[in-house]
């Protein structure tokens, strides 16, 4: 067994958490009441949905061009763009920047690419101060704690939770009101931005048009860091590209509905370049493994993603199982698709049987990406490779050879319990419940009527 496959048996034993179960149900209920009115707010969704999809599909085939333009484009506006092939090219390209610096603390976005990348733990290591422009990472960050979802970090804290940690660290009132606590990381976050004179971001879309880096977000922390320091870093995957500025009319309102419910981020910015005279910007575009994902006719759509997060906080697996078990930032269905291909195949192959392909994912992507078509590659991907878990391969194999067995089939019902049992036990599923085996074979009952 891999540590993947370790960590992931240890951390998914959480399903069997009551509490975690209510408070996964609740969290993401609230999300599904106002998601479901969102969408009411448009005539004919579907539409806008098929548009989406046309758009980023565009730009995925024309990536190459796009990205040129971008680069053009960014340059011309005075900004600087690099390429990184992996994470650590990209780790070495910021060091490069902000490393001479004497002020050594920078701000940070919360963007799943910069977590793709292990920012905090690297620049931890360098010695250098990290502050969180978002509030949901500050409380994380407070408590000790990895994002468990890549919209709503804190999804797995309660109210109380979070109450709790912030009296213990700040001696805050521990049955302060939601409004207090807010209030209270509000602040506390506004004190650290203008510490330090470097952010860095990621980008929810690069404009090959403008030559611009769009930034969406709830709280205004990420403009507000932006504007107080001199030096903006920004790390962008290379599927992060789109043709133009006029497409965001339709992707910013889809993608915000299906993310928060809500109609629209409340502050969505352009930025075209460095600002003033000693204002430096950088835009460093990532590739690491998404051209080997570009690869593969059917998986290369999940270069679409906006990262909304809706079909992670629809997903019943999700729900069970958590932010953790998955291994990397990339949680939930989509996590479970662009993983095995962007990491390492062998290590997350278990990854690629995780889905029940209810198909909730799909319905609720705003880029309408087939995602269980998506799983079912995977699959068939694992299978041909002969990569992963082969104990699960060998339980099917001994049920199939029970079930092409009459003289297995037909014997007493104590004896199908003792060597069902035996296979529960020998893979490992103790705390599945034992299915109900019926007294007689489906054959013996034919014999029986007749
Ligand atoms: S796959 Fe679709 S629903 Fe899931 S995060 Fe990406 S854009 Fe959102």
């Amino acid at each position: 067994m891999n540590d993947s496959l370790r960590k992931f048996k240890y951390d998914s034993e959480i399903a069997f958490n009551e509490e975690h179960w209510q408070k996964m149900n609740y969290n993401t209920g609230c999300y599904e009441k106002r998601f479901a009115n969102s969408r009411n707010n448009y005539r004919n969704v579907e539409l806008e949905r098929e548009r989406a999809f046309l758009l980023r599909n565009k730009s995925l085939l024309n990536m190459e061009k796009l990205l040129v333009d971008f680069e053009t484009r960014f340059k011309d506006n005075g900004g600087q763009v690099l390429w990184a092939c992996d994470a650590d090219d990209a780790l070495q390209m910021i060091w490069d920047i902000i490393g001479k610096r004497s002020n050594n603390s920078v701000s940070r976005s919360n963007s799943v690419v910069l977590d793709e990348i292990g920012i905090d733990d690297y620049l931890k290591q360098k010695g250098v101060q990290v502050y969180d422009s978002s509030i949901g990472r500050y409380i994380l960050k407070v408590a000790g704690k990895e994002p468990y979802h890549p919209v709503y970090p804190a999804l797995n804290l309660s109210k109380e939770e979070i109450g709790q940690v912030l009296n213990k660290q700040f001696k805050l009132k521990a049955d302060s009101t939601t409004k207090q606590l807010v209030n209270f990381v509000r602040h506390q976050v506004n004190q650290d931005l203008p510490k330090t004179q470097i952010c860095i971001t990621g980008a929810n879309y690069l404009l090959a048009d403008m030559g611009g880096v769009v930034l969406s977000e709830n709280e205004g922390n990420i403009v507000k860091s932006c504007a107080s320091a001199n030096i903006h870093i920004v790390v962008a995957g290379i599927d992060k590209v789109i043709s133009s500025v006029e497409d965001l009319s339709i992707l910013i309102p889809l993608t915000s509905a299906h993310a928060t419910g809500s109609g629209m981020t409340s502050v969505n910015s352009i930025t075209m370049g460095p600002s003033g005279d000693d204002g430096r910007m950088y835009v460093i575009l990532l590739n690491n493994g998404r051209t080997d994902i570009l690869e593969n006719e059917v998986i290369r759509q999940s270069l679409s993603c906006t990262h909304c997060g809706a079909c992670v906080s629809v997903c019943p697996i999700y729900k069970n199982i958590g932010g953790y078990a998955y291994g990397t930032p990339y949680i939930g269905p989509i996590g479970t698709v662009m993983t095995p291909l962007m990491y390492d195949l062998e290590e997350y192959a278990h990854l690629a049987s995780l889905c029940s392909l209810c198909g909730r994912c799909t319905e609720v992507c705003p880029v309408k990406i087939p995602i269980e078509d998506l799983m079912i590659e995977n699959r068939r991907i694992v299978a041909e490779e002969r990569v992963g878990d082969t104990r699960y391969d060998s339980l099917v194999k001994t049920l199939i050879g029970h079930c092409k067995s009459r003289k297995k089939m037909d014997c007493p019902q104590w004896l199908k319990k003792v060597e069902v049992k035996q296979l529960v036990n020998k893979n490992n599923f103790t705390k599945r419940m034992m299915p109900e085996l019926a007294p007689k074979s489906f054959n013996q009952m034919s014999k029986t009527e007749n």
